[in-house]
């Protein structure tokens, strides 16, 4: 598989070309087209996989599809993950490849500023990327509405179940409508993981890395 298999348009293979990949990884020629397909997917992948562009680039199609249905305000993707460094990692890819469309992206996490944090939320971005209990405190205090998620994405979902955060992630999963699309990533593929996936996932496609 090469990069124009996906079907990306002009502006998302300008940027990525400017990233300088050569070929997309193996998660990446199997999640992807799963992805575009709007399937729910279970990842089993890990750091240095390449997946996190394996959910952003498609994330970024569903987006511009989405934006033209749904007026509105709020993000439409959401990606909850373990940690502060993940969160500004996984945000500085979405600022990269959602520059091909001119998507704001919004990392909000434990340990930053709740008042900066709910003030870029208020100004708007079609992309959050947050830990699980931050995302909970801003919904809490309407700094954003999850009402216009329709991709959803857990990443390091055993990490963050390590973490102690399995009440928070099944809260969101809740609170975010039922027709989205959902990606969920881990490392393992334990029984509290699979349990997850049957709690929050609807007849979905698993990809081993
Ligand atoms: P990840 O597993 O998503 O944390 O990605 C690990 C690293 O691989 C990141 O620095 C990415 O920028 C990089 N990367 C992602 N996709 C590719 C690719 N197709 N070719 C080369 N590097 C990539």
């Amino acid at each position: 598989t090469s990069f124009a298999h996906f079907g990306f348009d002009e502006q998302l293979m300008h940027q990525i070309r400017k990233s300088e990949y050569t070929q997309p990884t193996p998660i990446q020629c199997q999640g992807v087209p799963i992805a575009l397909s709007g399937r729910d997917m279970i990842g089993i992948a890990k750091t240095g996989s390449g997946k996190t562009a394996a959910f952003i680039w498609p994330m970024l199609v569903h987006i511009m599809d989405q934006k033209e249905l749904q007026a509105g305000e709020g993000p439409i993707a959401v990606i909850v993950c373990p940690t502060r460094e993940l969160c500004q990692q996984i945000h500085a890819e979405c600022k990269r490849f959602g520059k091909a469309y001119a998507l704001r992206s919004v990392a909000v996490y434990g340990g930053g500023s709740m008042w900066e944090q709910a003030k870029a939320l208020q100004e708007g971005a079609e992309i959050v990327v947050c830990t699980p209990g931050r995302l909970i405190d801003h919904v809490k205090k309407k700094a954003t509405s999850l009402q216009r998620v329709t991709y959803l994405v857990f990443d390091e979902a055993d990490r963050m179940f390590d973490m102690g955060f399995e009440y928070q992630v099944r809260s969101i999963a809740s609170h975010v409508r039922p027709d989205r699309q959902t990606l969920l990533f881990s490392a393992t593929f334990r029984k509290k993981i699979e349990r997850l996936a049957r709690d929050i996932l609807v007849d979905p496609i698993r990809v081993v890395q």
